[in-house]
């Protein structure tokens, strides 16, 4: 649906023709409206070659396992995201690897899914009994009699069968770049 009234200062949008391309732009003052986005993270974690899954207690997914998750926030970096919602969810301690797969899901809010490698750190799987009401380390073989989502059984491919350690995180880049959460080969 179009969007009728600019987020920036309150007035009426048009449809305006900005470097070729036709997008809602505000009457008033320089406000663009360049799309709707969102951006998914998820952890990886395995341990002794089985990977962390939660069972979902809520929709959408209610009664699958999947791997711990969430959205980014505006002004936490990424890296952080995924360390807080594992611990969150399930009660383990978990740091960022590197970064390897991507899902692009192009739709009315075009999505991003970035699937983090994670090193375990401690702590035993316990589910936060609210967006998840079990959770465990699971091999390959416990996996094929549980509800393991589509998606996730596409990461624990990915998580024990991958044969890249993919873009890992640079913590130390070359030269200062203050503010950045940098993912390098
Ligand atoms: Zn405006």
């Amino acid at each position: 649906m179009d969007v009728k009234f600019c987020s920036s200062c309150g007035q009426e949008m048009e449809t305006r023709d900005v470097d070729g391309t036709l997008r809602r732009a505000c009457t008033q003052c320089s406000f663009v409206h360049w799309g709707n986005y969102s951006i998914g993270v998820g952890a990886l974690v395995v341990k002794d070659d089985k990977m962390l899954l939660v069972r979902r207690a809520q929709e959408p997914g209610k009664g699958y396992w999947t791997n711990p998750g969430g959205y980014i926030e505006q002004l936490e970096p990424i890296e952080e995201t995924i360390r807080r919602e594992v611990a969150e969810e399930c009660g383990v301690e978990a740091v960022v690897r590197g970064v390897v797969a991507l899902r692009d899901q192009p739709r009315s809010i075009h999505n991003l899914y970035v699937a983090f490698s994670m090193d375990y750190v401690s702590g035993d799987p316990t589910p936060d009994g609210v967006e998840v009401d079990a959770a465990g380390f699971y091999s390959l073989q416990e996996m094929e009699t549980m509800n393991v989502a589509p998606f996730t059984q596409w990461l624990v491919d990915v998580a024990l069968r991958g044969q890249s350690e993919g873009l890992l995180l640079d913590d130390k880049p070359i030269i200062p770049l203050n503010g950045y959460g940098l993912f390098r080969v």
